[in-house]
């Protein structure tokens, strides 16, 4: 993450924030791990970048992992930033000004199972918050004869299979496909999409073996950079925007926030306002929070100061008066602006998230 000094406003793209969804046991989690682990091998020492409550993979990773399918030099959005907890729960509750907080959205359906409540739940969640999505069908390495390729292509796997295992793949695939159609979404394999604006592509993956991750990555970034571009033009040195993930007793700094940064910066010392249980909270950052390296963990100091952070990211805030913070709720850098208007800002924000919340 650019740590940068600059006070002047400065353009820049953030990475796209990604959010998992699915029904319970198709893979959320196994998903998530796998595209970290196979980003740690693929990637140089230090190349992905932990954050709090979140993972970034920077497009030279991605591109590593998606090998020939991807020319990095399409691209110009920095890689792409996975929320670390997946669920719709989490979905619903992380939102950013008026939306949800994640630009993009990996719906994960087992190929066998097919459509569950909690997949529909997921899709009509996508649908309310206009989230743009892709499916990952996962766990065909379970398809009765399938002979596993860690980590390889999908079409390269496919093309190994006996005709018997594809074609039992293909009937998922399409039934799968037909559920989403009856939910009112044009879908096809993601490989003849042309247009992932009115199409939902459909990327087979296994999370067991990495079959299927480097498209789910390319298509990921395809997205983001093709239809996401201009939404991620930020004001890279502006005040601060975020949405709390989580309120945390840290030993030696008291109640901490863990925060999804994503607009702007946030520095050490300045003042912020966070929605709490009955009034926006007007406090004082005292520091912001990273995590160390996994090579440097000790175990009394799991967290490095930095001075400032920019979007999109994940960091810890430690500051006074949190006791009453809500995850869910907006942090707001003041800056240099009126105090009374972004503490107006945070109320009217609040009030949507109730309205939301009784919604449901
Ligand atoms: P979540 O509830 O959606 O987060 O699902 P998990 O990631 O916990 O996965 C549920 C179970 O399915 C676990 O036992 C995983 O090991 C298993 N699983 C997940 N993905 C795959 C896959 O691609 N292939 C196989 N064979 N098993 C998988």
């Amino acid at each position: 993450m650019p740590d940068t000094d600059t006070r002047d406003s400065e353009q820049g793209l953030r990475t796209p924030i990604v959010a998992v969804l699915g029904h319970v046991d198709h893979g959320k989690t196994s998903l998530l791990d796998k595209i970290r682990g196979s980003t740690v091998i693929e990637g140089e020492a230090g190349a992905i970048t932990q954050h709090i409550g979140a993972t970034a993979i920077p497009l030279d990773v991605v591109s590593k992992v998606a090998g020939s399918l991807i020319d990095p030099s399409d691209f110009d959005l920095p890689g792409l930033l996975f929320i670390d907890t997946p669920g719709h729960h989490s979905f619903t509750t992380l939102r950013s000004r008026g939306g949800a907080l994640a630009d993009i959205a990996i719906l994960v359906v087992d190929v066998n199972d097919g459509f569950q409540p909690q997949t529909l739940e997921a899709i009509s969640i996508l649908k309310q918050s206009q989230t743009p999505f892709v499916v990952a069908a996962n766990k065909i390495d379970t398809i009765p004869g399938w002979k596993p390729n860690e980590d390889a292509p999908v079409q390269q796997t496919k093309e190994a299979q006996s005709d018997r295992a594809n074609s039992k793949l293909d009937e998922e695939l399409y039934e799968i496909i037909g559920e989403l159609s009856d939910e009112g979404f044009s879908a096809d394999m993601y490989w003849r999409v042309q247009d992932f604006r009115g199409n939902i592509g459909v990327v087979p993956v296994s999370a067991e073996t990495g079959e299927g991750i480097p498209d789910l990555l390319t298509v990921l970034m395809g997205l983001a950079q093709r239809y996401m571009k201009e939404d991620m033009a930020i004001d890279v040195t502006g005040p601060g925007a975020g949405t709390v993930l989580e309120v945390k007793e840290e030993k030696g700094f008291g109640t901490t926030l863990d925060v999804v940064l994503y607009d702007g910066t946030i520095r050490e010392d300045e003042t912020i306002v966070v929605g709490g249980l009955d009034e926006p909270i007007v406090t004082d950052v005292r520091a912001i929070l990273k995590p160390r390296p996994l090579a440097e963990i000790r175990t009394e100091d799991r967290f490095e100061k930095v001075e400032e952070i920019a979007a999109a990211s994940g960091v810890k805030i430690a500051a006074p008066d949190l006791g009453k913070a809500m995850a869910g709720a907006p942090v707001r850098v003041v800056r240099d602006r009126d105090i009374e208007e972004v503490i107006a800002e945070v109320r009217a924000e609040l009030s949507e998230i109730e309205v939301q919340t009784q919604e449901q």
